[in-house]
């Protein structure tokens, strides 16, 4: 049995990547003083590896800002509108302008990587483009050979996900451009064949979302010919994030290996390697480690796992393996002085699991005494964790079985309730209002931390953030804004500004990963039961308040979105854990209500993200994910008015779900997408009250009046005026002053024109 990695986290242990990409971009540093300190980072992660004692040592997972961008740049597949290019190898300016954007030409779309947090530029596939400019992975391969004499494992998308992730095309003419992809790849597979590499990880984890029959034929007739094309080089076919939609088909291409994730499939890949069996001829790469996760894995229960894979696949076919690319988890927990040793010692990152995996591999070769200490301690570190106070608190645990087992909803139904809250608010037509946060400054930000750094006493940051709200409030009511917010200046963060006041949550130091490019997130920890401790939110917005007649909108994180941006338990389902959360968030709803917060909105904008690969699946995180929101949000009164918020535009395929929260309003970003949202009310009817992001905040442009006009307009000419409410896109936390006043100014001004009209 062989040990194997599928991907380092590329960001170094003190982000020292990032780092060095931004000081590139800022001038500070040269082009070739850019590359030796990549260079130095990408050897490192490799001589680390080494060290772990990993046999099969992945190259080209390193990327100067992310590996779609690498595959499509290979391709030569440079948009046009990028025109200092003209062909060959593309240079870094250009790489980083499709990353980015310059002051001229605007950057590609980037979107999320499967059910992840991690971001990759899409792809604008023109096949007339099509040209190797590069074998960036034969020069990986290369690099690790000479610098360090170690034999290598080149990694690239494959050509079915690198497709099927790509735009610019009808989904039907799939296999037409795939087949054009065909001399590039092999091109590449030469190369690389006849460089002497002995194996080839081909990622293609679109195989586990749910594809057609039609396009698994494809892949078939793919796989075949570049087996044709280099017959002495070995593929492994390495899919991840589920299982393998055609199990049967996807283990008899023409490749030499095939690797499954044993952690995300719901029992599905083992439970068809027992029933199909696995060819006798091909290496399984079998992901046996949580790639994803931050937990330590619990190796007996993995050992167990790896005999049922022994029962079907001879010892000597088989990899251990993460689930997925490291890419997903921080690099080290070494790093990790803060915590509590309780978590800190059930903790495994990178560097971790690769040392989980290296004693698996050791214990099925050498059997199980050389290990038994290793597995002793980890079996301790799991106990220990799973019997602290933190993972026992009886009554949470105790609620979550009792709302379990009901839906919950508002007394009234929708139409008779937003009727008395109609009277209860005694809003205008077309009230007016924005979606929490106003401009985090750089005196905000100076603040807090003053307050961090302990040159502020608590009194003296929460007198600045008084002054603050007054002085929002002062400007909205001047704008004239019908229902006001506090602004948010007490947060950094939407979820992590929660994680710190509920119980349940750790916080990591140095625990960052990759979101998009340069930057990086530090998810907070959900490692105990939540529960809430005192009130959140309550002080801030009952201050804003007092000091208004107008109406102040409470604002809170929804538990879906709390639950899908944080690191989270694995020793409990996911439902668990949400439902956890929705009990801690409806005790904080209740005592904004208390309090006199009679709107309150629950942001969900992760909602959409947490949907499961496969269709079948869906279903069922539906359910618990939306009940999560009902009881955060009906235990209020009839006349207490909730909101939602999401930030994507694909309302279309999602109404019912949307309309199934039962939220009293929902705020959306379409403005970017304004006429085809508009259609879809003419297929569909939806009822409840609703706010079509009137601006994109996204930019520092500010809107026209006529604009907004316009775009309210349409709005109402499909949608009920009743219904109808004028807000931004999104927050305004990254904008400035200025342009926010002025921009809102002229959203109210058009809302007021378009009311005379009424
Ligand atoms: N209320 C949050 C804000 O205004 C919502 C942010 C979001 O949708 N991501 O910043
Ligand atoms: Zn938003």
């Amino acid at each position: 049995m062989k040990s194997s990695n599928l991907g380092y986290p590329r960001i170094g242990e003190d982000r020292e990547w990032k780092r060095t990409l931004e000081a590139y971009w800022s001038g500070k540093i040269e082009e070739t003083e850019f590359a030796s300190q990549l260079e130095a980072i990408r050897l490192g992660n490799l001589r680390k590896q080494k060290e772990q004692g990993v046999d099969i040592i992945p190259v080209n997972d390193f990327t100067l800002y992310d590996q779609m961008l690498d595959t499509s740049v290979m391709f030569g597949l440079v948009p046009e509108r990028y025109s200092s290019y003209e062909g060959g190898s593309v240079p870094l300016s250009v790489y980083y302008s499709m990353a980015r954007g310059n002051k001229d030409e605007v950057a590609s779309e980037m979107t999320k990587w499967f059910n992840t947090n991690y971001h990759y530029i899409v792809p604008e596939l023109k096949r007339s483009q099509l040209t190797l400019t590069e074998n960036k992975p034969l020069a990986a391969y290369r690099e690790a050979k000479e610098k360090l004499g170690i034999e290598t494992k080149p990694v690239l998308i494959g050509p079915y996900t690198f497709i099927s992730l790509s735009k610019g095309f009808n989904k039907e003419d799939i296999p037409g451009i795939i087949l054009s992809l065909l001399p590039l790849y092999t091109q590449i597979l030469q190369e690389l064949e006849q460089e002497g590499v002995q194996w080839v990880q081909l990622d293609e984890p679109s195989l586990v979302s749910s594809i057609s029959k039609d396009d698994m034929e494809t892949v078939t007739y793919l796989y075949e010919k570049l087996n044709e094309a280099a017959p002495h080089l070995n593929i492994m076919l390495q899919t991840y994030f589920d299982a393998v939609e055609h199990y049967e088909a996807v283990t008899q291409l023409k490749v030499q290996g095939i690797g499954l994730d044993f952690v995300h499939d719901k029992g599905r890949n083992v439970s068809n390697l027992e029933t199909f069996g696995f060819p006798a001829d091909k290496v399984l790469g079998a992901g046996v480690i949580d790639g994803k996760n931050i937990w330590l894995s619990d190796l007996s229960s993995k050992l167990q796992l790896i005999e049922t894979i022994k029962n079907k696949v001879a010892e000597d076919k088989i990899w251990l393996q993460p689930s997925c690319s490291l890419l997903h988890v921080p690099v080290t927990v070494r790093n990790e002085n803060a915590l509590a040793k309780e978590v800190k010692e059930a903790l495994a990152f990178a560097d971790e699991k690769l040392e989980e995996i290296t004693t698996l591999v050791k214990g099925s070769n050498l059997g199980l005494e050389a290990i038994v200490k290793k597995v002793d301690a980890n079996k301790l570190a799991i106990q220990t964790l799973a019997s602290s106070q933190a993972r026992n608190h009886k009554a949470v645990q105790a609620d979550v079985e009792k709302v379990k087992s009901k839906t919950s909803g508002r007394q009234l139904a929708f139409k008779e309730r937003y009727q008395k809250q109609r009277e209860f608010f005694k809003l205008p037509f077309l009230p007016s209002t924005t979606i929490g946060s106003f401009p985090q400054t750089f005196e905000v930000k100076q603040a807090r931390s003053k307050f961090k750094r302990g040159e502020w006493t608590a009194a003296q940051y929460e007198t600045f953030i008084n002054d603050e709200i007054a002085r929002w409030i002062d400007i909205q009511e001047e704008i004239g804004l019908d229902v006001l917010v506090h602004g948010e200046f007490e947060r950094t963060d939407m979820v992590e500004y929660f994680g710190h006041k509920l119980g349940g949550f750790v916080f990591l130091e140095k625990g960052w990963v990759q979101s998009y490019g340069s930057r990086c997130v530090k998810p907070p920890v959900i490692y105990g039961d939540v529960h809430f401790i005192k009130p959140m939110t309550v002080r801030e917005s009952v201050h804003a308040q007092s000091l208004t007649k107008k109406t102040v909108k409470g604002m809170l994180t929804g538990p879906v979105t709390i639950l899908n941006w944080s690191f989270v338990r694995d020793d409990i389902s996911r439902e668990n854990v949400c439902y956890q959360l929705a009990l801690a968030l409806d005790k904080e709803v209740l005592a904004l209500e208390a309090a006199g917060i009679k709107m309150i909105q629950v942001d969900e904008p992760a909602l959409r993200e947490g949907l499961p690969l496969k269709k079948s699946d869906r279903e069922e995180y539906l359910n618990w994910a939306v009940n999560s929101f009902l009881i955060s949000t009906s235990s209020v009164e009839d006349t207490t008015q909730i909101h939602t918020h999401m930030c994507y535009c694909d309302f279309n395929s999602f109404m019912d779900v949307i309309s199934s929260l039962d939220a009293d309003v929902i705020s959306i970003e379409t403005s970017r997408s304004h006429g085809e949202l508009a259609s879809a009310f003419e297929e569909k009817t939806y009822e409840k009250g609703i706010g079509l992001g009137v601006y994109d905040i996204h930019s520092p442009r500010v809107p026209a009046v006529k604009e907004m006009v316009d775009m309210i307009e349409r709005g109402i000419k499909v949608l009920d005026k009743d219904q109808f409410w004028i807000n931004p896109d999104c927050g305004l936390k990254t904008r400035g002053v200025p342009e926010t006043v002025s921009s809102l100014k002229n959203m109210v001004e058009a809302a007021k024109i378009v009311r005379e009209k009424l």
